[in-house]
Formats: C-alpha cells, structure tokens, sequence
C-alpha cells in the first residue's frame, strides 16, 4: 500500500545532515563504488534525484540549513506522497543532537501529513566504533528519539533502526529490510520460496535487485549474513560474466552453452549453477517483466527492466537430476509469481 509510485516500484527517500554519509550510500550501493572511494566524493548540496534501472525508486536530500522542507514554499507534497520510506542517516562518530532534534521535527511532520511512510533511522558509519560504543550510541539514539516521541504523545510511530556502514554488508541488508517492509505481497514472496526450498532441498534461497544487490524477498529460515555475501558475491561474478558475453544476446549465440543454459521457457533468462567452497549456488534471471506494468517497461533499452535474480544456496551434490528438479521447480516458482504480480 506504501508503494504508491505509478509504476509500482518501491519509492525511497534519503536524508540526513551534510556529511552524514547520504552520497556514499547512494554510490557503494546504486553505483557500485568502492567504499574507500567514498572519501573523494563531493558532499551532497542540495535535492538529488536519482534515476536507476533498479527495482526501486530512489532520491537523495540533503537540507542545507537555510531550506525548510515543509515550508509551503518547498514542493514536499508530491515527492512525499510517492515516498513508502524516509531513511533517515545519522552519522554515529559525529556529534548527534542536532540530527536528532531534526529528525524528530521531521517525524511529527509526517505523522501529521502521510502517517503512511515508515521512517527508517540508519545509524552510520558504526564501522568506526568499538562493540561496545556502538552498542551504547546505538541504544541511546533510539531511546532520546523515542522519549521525545513519545513526550510528543506519540507513543507508536512507525519508526525503525538499523545500525550500517558501506564497508560492510549491513547497509545492504538494512535497505533489504526496508524494502521489503514495501513490497505488499511479501508473505506470498516468502511462501513461494519457502515450498521452493522444501521441494528442492535448498537450504537459502533469495530474490535479488540485482543492480543494487538487496534482496526483496528470502525463504524464512534463519538468514545468515554469510549466505548473503556469498549470493551477493555470486551476483558481481554472473552480471561481470555476462556483461562480457552479453546478458541480452540471442538465442543460438555462442557462448551461451557455457552458461548450462537448458530447458528454459524463457529463452532471454540466464541460468547457472556453480560450486562454491562447499556450496552449490544457483542463480537464475527473473522474468523482467514480472514486477512492472507494461507501458512503464522501457523498449529502448532492455537492460532497464533486467533487474531480479533468483539465487538459491545448497549443500550437497549437484547431480544432473538435481539441476534438472530446480529447474523444474524455479519454472513453477516463476510462473506463480506471474500470479502474484498480475499484469
Ligand atoms: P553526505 O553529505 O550526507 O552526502 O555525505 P557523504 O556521502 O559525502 O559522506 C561524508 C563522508 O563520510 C565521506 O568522507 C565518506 O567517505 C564518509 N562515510 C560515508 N559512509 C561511511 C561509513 O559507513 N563509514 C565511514 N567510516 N565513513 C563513511
């Protein structure tokens, strides 16, 4: 219900003080930057759209001391009605009061307005601190937001805090679960992949954005941060791979046989299975056109709508037979999914 873009995607908004880490974000994980890189980039100034070929929609704001964004002055209303989630970025080894004080306004602001967006703290940058301070900077950020609050009378807003760093996979996994709290038909989500996983033997299987690497939607069994970077790792080697032969080429083109393409209805969507470790992956593109409606899907440039990837995680051998029941398996798992999302 949150998800109120005219294409149906997901809509994010970013915020936070100067320097609290915002373009960093948006660079390591919509840009693929390095983390250290980072450091060279020019602070945010000012309203930044961003546009991506991603599952979700997303914007970057900063707010110059001087601009009031709820003054009427200021076109809130139509970025904040296509908003599901505001993420709120607080850097953690700074001085906070101040961002506190803001986020705080901001909050009773939007209580007031769209109750409907959920407000997401991301306490950042907690890479620099010790276990323990962190765990203390942490606890302390959500109690003075919550006491000023619920001083305010609001004793149940719909606020959440993740503690993340670009130079690990916690922002990752932060913008994971901030999705997926968008994504309506996530408890469909969950059980189409759950019987997946029972009926194939996998042990974790998720649906990946693969630009960005968060995952929509997993299996419910417990999720392991390992896991995710080994499917997240998979992802940069597959789309590195293809980019290289071409992820789009047509069928018959060579090349495709190493990439133990077989018995695929859909003749555009790569399949693949390695060993990894003592892990057997198996990644396999979604059809594209699963999760938008039509006249939003781009005919120029194809890549556009690639963006979902289902990746599963097993133990044990991998047989032809083993294959051979996945890919039977995905095959009914994609066409439910045509049934969840109706075009
Ligand atoms: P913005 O003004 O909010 O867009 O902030 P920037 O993205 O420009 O970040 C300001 C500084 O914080 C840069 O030097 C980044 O390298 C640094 N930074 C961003 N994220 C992290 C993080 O997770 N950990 C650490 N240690 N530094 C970060």
């Amino acid at each position: 219900p949150n998800s109120k873009s005219g294409d149906g995607k997901p809509r994010l908004l970013l915020m936070g003080q100067r320097r609290s880490g915002k373009s960093s974000i948006s660079s390591v994980v919509f840009h693929k930057l390095p983390p250290s890189e980072t450091l060279y980039i020019e602070a945010t100034t000012r309203v930044k759209k961003e546009s991506m070929h991603s599952f979700m929609d997303f914007q970057v704001w900063d707010f110059p001391g001087h601009v009031d964004y709820f003054d009427p002055a200021f076109d809130t209303e139509n970025i904040f009605e296509e908003i599901g989630a505001l993420i709120w970025v607080i850097d953690a080894q700074d001085e906070y009061i101040d961002a506190i004080m803001r986020l705080h306004k901001t909050i009773l602001n939007l209580q007031q307005h769209y109750p409907a967006i959920n407000v997401e703290v991301f306490v950042h940058k907690v890479d620099g601190l010790s276990d323990d301070f962190r765990q203390d900077t942490f606890r302390d950020i959500i109690q003075r937001v919550q006491d000023d609050l619920s001083d305010a009378g609001f004793e149940n807003a719909p606020v959440s805090f993740y503690q993340t760093s670009i130079y690990d996979h916690s922002i990752f996994e932060a913008f994971s679960k901030v999705i997926q709290k968008l994504i309506p038909q996530l408890p469909t989500l969950e059980a189409l992949l759950n019987s997946l996983c029972l009926s194939c033997r996998i042990e974790k299987a998720y649906l990946f954005d693969v630009l960005s690497k968060i995952y929509i939607a997993t299996d419910t069994s417990p999720t392991d941060i390992g896991n995710y970077e080994l499917c997240s790792d998979y992802i940069d080697v597959i789309v590195d791979v293809s980019e290289i032969y071409g992820w789009d080429r047509p069928e018959g083109e060579a090349g495709e046989e190493e990439y133990g393409e077989s018995g695929n209805q859909d003749a555009e969507s790569l399949i693949t299975m390695e060993k990894k470790g003592n892990n057997y992956l198996y990644l396999r593109e979604i059809n594209k056109s699963v999760f938008q409606r039509p006249e939003s899907a781009s005919m120029a440039d194809p890549k556009q709508s690639r963006y979902l990837a289902l990746i599963c995680l097993m133990g044990e051998d991998s047989s032809a037979e083993k294959k051979a029941l996945i890919d039977y398996n995905v095959g009914v798992f994609q066409e439910a999914l045509k049934q969840v999302f109706p075009r």
